[in-house]
This record gives structure tokens, C-alpha cells and sequence, in this order.
């Protein structure tokens, strides 16, 4: 199963070569409408990915779609993995991988623990909202997120979708703040740096992110429905805008 579309994911896979390959069809969406521009963009953000991209065999995609909820029998007694929809989040088709028996949790990139959050394609309210109350509501005792640490225990749990929450609320805040009053987008991505540097600055990819987070959030308050796709152009232009 893929979690999202993101190129750290459906590009790796491919490696697995696997016969069934389960994702959210609107991951299905998302790699048809930009998975190509989603590779360019990545390579050159993180040329570290891969040693050797030409090796890549391409995108990976999906056999099986769904909407909502789907599971799949472990055989003996092992119990079921539940795959599941939240939400719009991280990107507009993320799923969780759930194994309700064990009650470990495969967040996917809609929590990630000590690490700073990737949100250039993500529905900031919508995450932090109702697609957060969702994932939490499942109650794990262990939570495996894209990034960061594994989470054991209920309280680390609940910690972990709490620190996702509050990244997303305090740019949230900044961003809505600046914008609210008519300033530019260099004033908003400062404004956020400022009040998450303290607590996330020290995280793994804050400072390679934030641009790009800013930048999304910034269309989100103008209107703009669904993010826009980053081409390795634009990623450069924002760059230069806000880190360079
Ligand atoms: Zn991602």
C-alpha cells in the first residue's frame, strides 16, 4: 500500500515489484495528474533520494483503488489491516494502515513525530481538524509516522498527532494573521519561522520545508482549492523568494 503519491513514496516502491499495489483513488488522481512533475521536483529538492536516478524504473502505480475503508485478512490469527480515509490531510488522498488487534498505527505522513511536517500539498484545516480527530479516535498504543520517531504508548501516541496538530495550528495562525492583514508571503514565511523555530527548528527538513509550507498555506487563504502543482521551476522560485 502507498500511503499518498509523494515521489519518496511511489518511486521507491517500484523497487518491491509487487503484484497488487493498494492506494486512495484520488492517489490514483494525484499520479496521473502529477506524479511527473512530483519526480522532477523531488530529485532536484533532494538529489540525496537516490544515487543513481536514471535507475529508477518510473512511477509506481496502483492495481486496487478505494474510497473510503478497505481490509485485508492476515490469515491465522493474526487479525486484519484496516487501510483507511480520513480525510483530506498531508495530500488530498492519505490513507493509515491499521492493525486494530495489535493496535499499532501506520500513520503515513499525517503524523510525524519530532520531525518538522512537509505541507506543500496538504489541506492545513482539514488536517487539522477532523482528519487528526480521526486518526487519534482509533486509539493506538503504538504509531509508526513517515518521519521521526516511533511513538509507544498511548500518551507518546496522543504527543505525536498533538505536535502534528500544533505545527499545523500555529502556521495556521501566522499565516492567516499576515494574510488577514494584507502582507506579503516573505512576511508570513517569517513570521512562521519565527514562532516554530524554537520548538521544531532543531527537527529534521524545518528549514528545507517551511518555504514550501508557507507557500501552500498562503494559496489555501487566497482561495486556491487544491495546491498547485511544484514544478522543479517553481520550486526554485519559491526558494529563492523566501530561503534564498
Ligand atoms: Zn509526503
Amino acid at each position: 500500500m502507498l500511503s499518498h503519491y509523494h515521489a519518496v513514496r511511489v518511486l521507491g516502491a517500484s523497487a518491491f515489484d509487487a503484484e497488487i499495489i493498494l492506494t486512495h483513488e484520488k492517489t490514483h488522481e494525484l499520479i496521473r495528474e502529477r506524479g511527473e512533475e512530483d519526480w522532477a521536483s523531488e530529485f532536484a529538492r533532494m538529489p540525496r533520494l537516490a544515487k543513481d536516478a536514471d535507475s529508477v524504473p518510473g512511477l509506481t502505480w496502483p492495481t486496487q483503488t478505494f474510497a473510503d475503508r478497505t481490509t485485508i485478512d492476515l490469515g491465522g490469527d493474526r487479525g486484519e489491516l484496516v487501510l483507511q480515509y480520513f480525510g483530506r490531510g498531508h495530500t488530498e488522498g492519505d490513507i493509515v494502515a491499521w492493525l486494530p488487534k495489535q493496535r499499532i498505527l501506520f500513520a503515513g505522513d499525517l503524523v510525524e513525530a519530532q520531525a518538522a511536517l512537509y505541507t506543500g500539498d496538504a489541506f492545513h484545516h482539514d488536517w487539522s481538524g477532523a482528519t487528526l480527530d480521526g486518526v487519534k479516535a482509533l486509539g493506538a498504543e503504538m504509531l509508526v509516522g513517515g518521519r521521526g520517531a516511533v511513538s509507544r504508548g498511548r500518551e507518546e501516541v496522543d504527543a505525536a498527532i498533538e505536535q502534528t496538530r500544533g505545527f499545523l495550528d500555529v502556521m495556521i495562525r501566522e499565516v492567516g494573521a499576515v494574510h488577514g492583514r494584507g502582507g506579503t508571503l516573505k512576511e508570513a514565511f517569517e513570521a512562521t519561522h519565527a514562532a516554530l523555530v524554537d520548538d521544531y527548528g532543531h527537527w529534521p527538513i524545518f528549514e528545507h520545508c517551511l518555504p514550501f509550507d508557507v507557500s501552500r498555506l498562503w494559496d489555501e487563504f487566497s482561495g486556491i482549492e487544491r495546491p498547485v502543482i511544484w514544478t522543479a521551476e517553481r520550486d526554485r522560485e519559491v526558494w529563492d523568494q523566501l530561503q534564498g
